[in-house]
């Protein structure tokens, strides 16, 4: 296994450019928008985005009722 991880965007190319992006997705400015650092990434964050991804080449529901901090509103139910 490569010690080198993949683009965090395409996930073809290592992801050896500025925010971890490829050669080909560094150069597009509104996928780096989308990877640049911002004030609301910090780890805590950036683990849960982790897990998410995680899940999702996993197959397996990105959500689960255990995982959600508020019980969904009674559909239907309108919040003020
Ligand atoms: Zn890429």
């Amino acid at each position: 296994m490569s010690s080198i991880e993949a683009c965090l965007h395409c996930e073809k190319k290592p992801g050896t450019h500025t925010y971890g992006l490829c050669s080909s997705c560094v150069q597009m400015p509104t996928v780096r928008h989308l990877y640049e650092p911002r004030a609301y990434h910090t780890e805590e964050f950036l683990a849960k985005l982790r897990r998410l991804r995680a899940r999702a080449k996993a197959g397996e529901p990105l959500f689960p009722p255990e995982d959600r901090a508020y019980p969904l509103p009674h559909p239907g139910r309108r919040i003020a």
